[in-house]
């Protein structure tokens, strides 16, 4: 089932193309690995689509996103509900600075929900998806940031899934982490992916072809290659 449809994405930074033109469809319950040298617009291409650049000062975005079949660039698209269908992770985490708990149970919170017993069955679920449960469960109350760094990113992740976004994007989600917390998030991502549509920019083929199903390839603001991972 195709998710996210992106046609003739060309992007300008100032008077500089840095995406010319890239064709590329996401599957559910598949992950996708964008992978290519440094510089040459993988996060670019990623931030995309869930409207992290346009927002930014000087950048020129045209061509086609769709996403279930909603143009997620047509004027009255609320970008902060396309923020929750399409969640995101950084290659360092970025929890916030309050209890583990509070992280997870935050964006239950803005969408309204008060039960204190919902909140803590969500919390619960979406540490337990992450795979960090074991891990946290007897800190709760714990600052995020106490932990390490695999620990922060998964938390990050529960942070995201409590909110039940269709896409996740990832970039370099393991880049900075030590190979067992990167073996952790592997292993969880493909754990939880048929319920999702996964992206995730790596530089390692390695980790491309552990977990994609797919991969492309990109080159200078190009997509030159895309098929089943080998
Ligand atoms: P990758 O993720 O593959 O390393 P990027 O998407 O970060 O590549 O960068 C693609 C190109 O766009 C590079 O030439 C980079 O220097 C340029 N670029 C990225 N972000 C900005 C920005 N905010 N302003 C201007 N140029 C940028
Ligand atoms: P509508 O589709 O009538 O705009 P919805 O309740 O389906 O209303 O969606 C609320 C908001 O979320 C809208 O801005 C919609 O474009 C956006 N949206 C809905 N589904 C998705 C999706 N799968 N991905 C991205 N944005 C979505």
């Amino acid at each position: 089932e195709t998710v996210i449809t992106t046609k003739d994405v060309r992007l300008y930074y100032g008077e500089h193309e840095a995406l010319h033109g890239i064709n590329l469809d996401f599957q559910k319950s598949q992950i996708t690995a964008l992978i290519g040298p440094s510089g040459c617009g993988k996060s670019t291409y990623l931030r995309c689509l869930n409207r992290m650049n346009d927002l930014i000062h000087d950048v020129t975005i045209t061509g086609s996103f769709k996403i279930d079949g909603h143009d997620i660039y047509r004027p009255q698209q609320d970008v902060v509900s396309l923020r929750k269908k399409v969640g995101m992770v950084f290659q360092q985490p970025n929890p916030f600075p309050f209890s583990v708990y509070d992280n997870v149970a935050y964006g239950l919170r803005v969408q309204g929900i008060k039960d204190k017993k919902i909140i803590s069955q969500k919390v619960e679920e979406s540490l337990k998806q992450a795979a960090v449960w074991d891990e946290v469960k007897d800190d709760l109350t714990k600052n995020a940031l106490s932990f390490s760094g695999g620990q922060q990113q998964r938390i990050c992740i529960a942070r995201l899934l409590a909110v039940k976004p269709d896409v996740i994007l990832l970039d370099e989600p393991t880049s900075a982490l030590d190979p067992i917390s990167s073996a952790k998030i592997e292993e969880m991502l493909l754990q939880i992916k048929d319920q999702y549509t996964i992206i995730i920019v790596t530089h390692s083929m390695q980790q491309a072809s552990r977990i994609s199903d797919k991969t492309a390839f990109m080159l200078n603001g190009d997509l030159v290659e895309y098929g089943d991972t080998k």
